[in-house]
């Protein structure tokens, strides 16, 4: 099954949530929403505290091939989380407030591989997957 964006008449409705949990803290919350008629999947993430929910017209659309997921990082000390899209294979550069800049690349079964090796622990939760359930970093 292809998602056929421009052929389809996307009839849009909430698909569910799931939650960051580190500890006894939710670090953020991903909203997902899908099509009845394809499989087409549009995402937001809310840091915790943030409690507007955008109008899902003005979502990004995800990009053919690619997969909805977070990258969460934690060096020890801080930890940072932020919402991609990803794809197999795919390499990328990475830094937010737990990274330096690095080069991730992305292997077969979805684990980030950093070019500097393990200066920060980063994860890929793919967001199909995590759907209605809470994800411990
Ligand atoms: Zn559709
Ligand atoms: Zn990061
Ligand atoms: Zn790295």
């Amino acid at each position: 099954m292809s998602s056929q964006m421009t052929d389809c008449r996307h009839n849009v409705v909430y698909a569910g949530v799931f939650n960051l949990i580190r500890g006894f803290g939710v670090l953020g919350v991903v909203d997902a929403w899908t099509c009845t008629h394809c499989d087409e999947i549009w995402c937001d993430g809310r840091r915790l505290g943030v409690q507007e929910i955008p109008d899902e017209v003005g979502l990004p659309v995800r990009v053919q091939g690619t997969e909805w997921a977070v990258m969460f990082c934690d060096d020890g000390q801080k930890t940072d989380w932020n919402l991609l899209q990803v794809k197999r294979g795919e390499e990328f550069e990475h830094s937010c407030a737990a990274s330096p800049q690095c080069r991730i690349t992305v292997g077969d079964d979805w684990k980030p591989n950093c070019s500097l090796g393990d200066h920060v622990n980063h994860r890929l939760v793919l967001v199909k997957q995590s759907l209605n359930k809470n994800v411990y970093v």
